[in-house]
C-alpha cells in the first residue's frame, strides 16, 4: 500500500480528451514548484463517449503512483463523479477542480493558504467569469436564491474548484445538483467556508455540459437542500407549519360563516367560501398527518438524522 498523499486532487469529466495530459502536468508542475509534498490526481471518467478514458489509462500508465483512474460505464452526473473521487480520496487536503482548464491549477498554492487560517472549505470565486450572459444571469439569480434561502454568504456556489479538510468533505453525501450547494450542506454540519477570487479561462476545448435542464434540476435541487439542512431532524414542522396555516384559515373561514348565520341568518348555502373553508380544513389536516408520519419514521429509524450529533472535541 502506497503511503497516504497530502493532497488529493479530484477531477470529474466527461468528454475532455483535449486537456487531460496538459492540467496533469500543470498540477504536477505546481504542487513541484511550491514544494507541496505527495499528491494524487483522481480522475473519474463520468461515462465520456471520446478518447478520454485512453488518455487517463496513458496517464496511469506513465505516473503510476500519482493518476487514480475511476471510470462511470455511463453518464452519471457531475455530482456522483465528485462524490465517486472524494471517497476515494486519501489526502488530507482535497481539491476539486474541472478537467476543462477553465480553472487555473497554479492557484492551488492559495487555496493552500486561505485553508491555513483555519476555514474547513476555500471556494473559488469566478469574479471576472468567461462564459455567455445566458449563463452567467441565471447563475447570478441562483447565488441569490441560494445565499438568502441558507444564510451562507458566499457569492459564487457553483465554481468547481474548491478545497477541503478531509474531514469537512467526507461528512457530505454527493447527488443530483446537490455539488452545487457543497458549503451549505458543509454549514449544516457546522464547517466553515471562505472565498477567494479565481481566475476564469475561456473554454478553449470540447464543449460545456451545460443546459437550462440542469439548471432547472438544480432549482429543485435548492428546495431539497433547503429542507434537509433545516429540516432533516423535523419534518413534522416542514409540513405542519404549512398545514397549520392552511387549517386555521379553512377553520377561520367556516367559523366567520357559522357567525353569518347564527347572527345573522344569513343562509350558508352553496357559497364559494364555504368550499373554500371546508378545502382548507382538509389539507390542513392532511399536511399535519403527512408531518406526524414524517416526525414517525424518523423517530424509528436509524437514519443520520435520528443520530446524536457528532462529537468532534473532548477536553
Ligand atoms: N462533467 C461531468 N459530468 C457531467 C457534466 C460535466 O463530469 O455530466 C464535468 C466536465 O467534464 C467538467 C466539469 O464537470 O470537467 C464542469 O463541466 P462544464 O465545464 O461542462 O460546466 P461549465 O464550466 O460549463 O459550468
Ligand atoms: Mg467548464
Amino acid at each position: 500500500m502506497p503511503t497516504e498523499p497530502a493532497l488529493s486532487i479530484v477531477i470529474p469529466l466527461c468528454n475532455e480528451e483535449a486537456t487531460l495530459s496538459s492540467l496533469f502536468e500543470q498540477i504536477a508542475a505546481t504542487v513541484e514548484t511550491n514544494a507541496l509534498g505527495s499528491f494524487e490526481v483522481i480522475f473519474v471518467d463520468d461515462g465520456s463517449t471520446d478518447g478520454s478514458w485512453k488518455k487517463i489509462e496513458a496517464l496511469k500508465q506513465a505516473h503510476p503512483e500519482q493518476v487514480v483512474a475511476l471510470r462511470f460505464r455511463r453518464n452519471h452526473g457531475k455530482a456522483a463523479a465528485l462524490s465517486a473521487g472524494i471517497e476515494q480520496a486519501r489526502g488530507d487536503i482535497i481539491f476539486t477542480m474541472d478537467a476543462d482548464l477553465q480553472d487555473e491549477p497554479a492557484e492551488i498554492p492559495s487555496f493552500l493558504a486561505k485553508l491555513d487560517e483555519g476555514y474547513d472549505c476555500v471556494s473559488g470565486w469566478k469574479q471576472l467569469r468567461k462564459d455567455p450572459l445566458g449563463k452567467t444571469l441565471p447563475s447570478r439569480f441562483f447565488n441569490a436564491a441560494t445565499r438568502a434561502t441558507s444564510g451562507v454568504k458566499i457569492h459564487d456556489f457553483n465554481c468547481g474548484f474548491k478545497a477541503y479538510r478531509a474531514e469537512a468533505i467526507h461528512s457530505v453525501e454527493l447527488y443530483g445538483e446537490l455539488h452545487r450547494y457543497i458549503p451549505v450542506l458543509l454549514a449544516a454540519e457546522g464547517f466553515t467556508t471562505a472565498e477567494i477570487p479565481v481566475e476564469h479561462h475561456r473554454r478553449t476545448h470540447g464543449v460545456s455540459k451545460y443546459g437550462w435542464k440542469r439548471l432547472f434540476k438544480g432549482g429543485l435541487d435548492l428546495i431539497t437542500v433547503v429542507v434537509i439542512t433545516r429540516y432533516l431532524k423535523r419534518p413534522g414542522h416542514f409540513f405542519g407549519g404549512f398545514g397549520m396555516i392552511s387549517g386555521m384559515l379553512g377553520f377561520l373561514i367556516l367559523a366567520s360563516l357559522t357567525i353569518e348565520k347564527l347572527i345573522f341568518g344569513h343562509s350558508i348555502g352553496q357559497r364559494p367560501l364555504l368550499q373554500l373553508g371546508i378545502l382548507l380544513v382538509i389539507l390542513g389536516v392532511q399536511l399535519i398527518s403527512t408531518g406526524l408520519i414524517g416526525e414517525l419514521i424518523n423517530f424509528n429509524s436509524k437514519s443520520q438524522s435520528q443520530k446524536t450529533p457528532r462529537i468532534t472535541e473532548t477536553l
